[in-house]
């Protein structure tokens, strides 16, 4: 079956690119893939999707990679979206939901957007491909790239955290620290691309990310019975999952696949170290401008300048949502509480979620009863560094006495 997708579309200047062939920005900025949405709703019912795996490939009609054999899997699932009664009561909602990224491939829902750009990588026949990453993506890159067989140079800031470092290691990344923010690293990348005869996989700057990202939307659909929630918490770096998720909620309208169209209201998350896309929400801009000492223990979303920035921030404002910054010092409590108290592996870049969430039910903006998807975008178990050193573990003789305790029920 061949892929539904025909064409590239520049988001800067709609005009209208090749799709079968390596593309990457146009005029610096992204490009949009589009599809024969008539087509594929002539071709495919959404009831159809219940008798599917799981996995991104379930949506493969709205995806474009086009021949099977190209469609990478290291068995990715549909991931769940777990209803959380006793954060919700903490928070005062009624209504809240974590969709929980931590158990994909890699940790992270970065395995969702680099297993798209590296299936298409593969079909399009290249070879070698680099990433700048602030962790997570040049993980996700290395283990499809070697599950494709391809080569993969990865380039990360010299402080990320030391499982980033390693899994691309393990995944036979040739892994470079970079005494820099992850701009550096895109710089040092953007450099390399004529001599070493790479493909960019930056960010937003190959066009099938995005689409990996789409599938966070299209599951979340399927899950709340084509439906969507009241509101969308996303922790925000480049951008892409909430991106992707607005264009997968317009593919579905069109597709007429959404039981009514009410969208959600989508919210930007930052932290207070590096919230250039708050700043420029605040400021009215469609454009942020870069921030310059990006600092925040949410490493993935110490990204200082997004080449998508206008994509988020028209995808913020069209649906009526907000872009909202965490201070530092909250994120890591609501981190650990939100993890002990639903068992969830809650990364510190969904804490700034919650702690935008806390902030607007407080102030009214949250009604209690609306129903609020909060994304857990990878697992806390990736960041050993942010835990206690000691984790406060007990000493058995700080123990109660059960011996006492069982003689005195
Ligand atoms: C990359 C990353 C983000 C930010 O994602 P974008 O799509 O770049 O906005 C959030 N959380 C985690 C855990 C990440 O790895």
């Amino acid at each position: 079956m061949p892929s539904f997708a025909t064409h590239l579309e520049s988001a800067i200047d709609g005009s209208r690119h090749p799709i079968d062939r390596p593309q990457t920005t146009h005029e610096g900025r992204p490009f949009w893939v589009r599809y024969d949405l008539d087509a594929v709703a002539r071709h495919l019912d959404r009831d159809e999707l219940a008798h599917r795996r799981g996995g991104f490939w379930r949506f493969r009609e709205l995806l474009p990679v086009e021949r099977a054999e190209n469609r990478l899997s290291l068995g990715e699932r549909t991931t769940a979206l777990i209803p959380c009664k006793r954060l919700g009561d903490e928070l005062g909602l009624r209504q809240l939901f974590i969709k929980d990224e931590s158990c994909l491939p890699t940790g992270s829902f970065k395995a969702r957007g680099l297993c798209l750009a590296v299936s298409r990588a593969l079909e399009l026949g290249l070879k070698r491909l680099a990433i700048p990453t602030a962790g997570n993506a040049g993980g996700a890159m290395a283990a499809y790239a070697a599950r494709a067989g391809l080569e993969a140079y990865v380039f990360m800031p010299a402080d990320t955290p030391l499982v980033n470092r390693a899994e691309a290691n393990l995944f036979g990344a040739k892994v470079t620290l970079v005494d820099g923010l992850i701009t550096d690293c895109g710089a040092m990348v953007a450099a390399g691309t004529e001599p070493m005869g790479w493909f960019d996989c930056s960010t937003l700057k190959e066009p099938y990310r995005l689409e990996g990202k789409k599938t966070m939307g299209l599951e979340l659909a399927e899950q709340l019975e084509w439906t969507l929630p009241d509101w969308i918490f996303y922790p925000t770096g480049g951008g892409t999952g909430l991106i992707g998720m607005w264009k997968a909620f317009a593919e579905l309208e069109t597709l007429g696949w959404l039981e009514n169209n009410s969208k959600p209201r989508m919210v930007a998350c930052q932290a207070d170290g590096c919230a250039p896309i708050v700043r420029a929400f605040e400021a009215g801009e469609r454009f942020a401008d870069p921030i310059e000492a990006a600092t925040t223990q949410a490493s993935g979303l110490r990204v200082p300048k997004a080449v998508g920035d206008f994509m988020i921030l028209d995808a913020v404002r069209a649906s009526n949502g907000s872009a909202e910054s965490a201070p530092e010092a909250e994120l890591i409590p609501l981190m650990k509480r939100a993890s002990a108290l639903e068992g969830i592996s809650l990364c510190p870049e969904s804490a700034a979620c919650l702690s935008a969430l806390k902030r607007m039910v407080r102030d009214g903006r949250v009604q209690p009863d609306e129903r609020i998807v909060v994304f857990n975008t990878g697992a806390a178990q990736k960041y050993p560094d942010l835990f206690d050193p000691d984790l406060r573990c007990l000493a058995p003789s700080q123990l109660p006495d059960w011996s006492q305790l069982a003689s005195n029920p």
